[in-house]
């Protein structure tokens, strides 16, 4: 065993589970099953809509005031996203967007997938003696029923939902909180996690370290205003 912290804060999802990464495939996939009321028949027609669709939700979340409330309703986020799209085309149709929107919620949820180590490290690191936290933004009825569906609850000594908390990462408060729950300095604790300003820049800024789950290697973003103590692309990394 590697050299471990007294605590570690995990992120839920795309991090412990596939949740939401690699949306281009995911719409394509999803718009083509629509081809017939949206009358694409081709790959090109479908492709505008995607990138249409991406766009505007782009923008629904590129506010941090909006996004941290379309956090709790992430399927109103699309069905927004969705109509907006659809209307930037000049093919407003808020019924059509809906039906597209959830059933894009519905294929999301379906296709959720614990990630293949992440029992294994996890109960790795608790046998250790790591004390660990889930850590995550979004609404409390969805992550609570993700937390079940794939038997992570018993796994840690706390747990924290933006929705139950009333606050989201990056807000300091979020770490601080768990910190304490966990009775650890900010200092002798790592906080693991897919997305950059949430799992890196705000808690190294805390003075906890860093780790970027990296999966798909997407490499630290341009002009990134830290770099993380640690990049790994699987989790049993942790742990070997
Ligand atoms: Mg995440």
């Amino acid at each position: 065993m590697p050299p471990l912290p007294k605590a570690i804060l995990f992120d839920l999802d795309d991090t412990l589970i596939r949740a939401y990464a690699q949306p281009e495939e995911a719409w394509t996939r999803l718009l083509n099953g629509f081809a017939a009321p949206l009358n694409a028949h081709e790959a090109a027609a479908i492709e505008r809509i995607r990138v249409a669709v991406m766009d505007e939700a782009r923008a629904v979340w590129a506010d941090p005031a909006a996004a941290a409330r379309w956090r709790l309703n992430i399927p109103g986020a699309r069905r927004l996203a969705v109509r907006r799209g659809l209307a930037s085309l000049g093919r407003a149709d808020e019924a059509l967007a809906d039906r597209i929107a959830d059933a894009f919620t519905e294929m999301r949820r379906t296709e959720y997938r614990l990630y293949p180590d992440a029992h294994a490290t996890v109960d790795a690191l608790r046998d250790a003696g790591v004390k660990l936290a889930l850590v995550t933004n979004g609404g409390a009825e969805t992550q609570r029923a993700k937390i079940e569906r794939f038997d992570l609850g018993h796994r840690f000594h706390h747990i924290q939902i933006e929705g139950e908390f009333g606050q989201g990462k990056p807000e300091l408060a979020v770490y601080r909180h768990a910190l304490a729950r966990l009775d650890v300095d900010a200092g002798d604790a790592w906080m693991v996690g897919d997305n950059f300003e949430w799992e890196v820049v705000a808690p190294q800024r805390l003075g906890m370290v860093g780790v970027w789950y990296d999966p798909f290697e997407t490499g630290v973003p341009a002009h990134a205003p830290a770099r993380p103590a640690r990049i790994i692309k699987r989790l049993a990394e942790l742990v070997e």
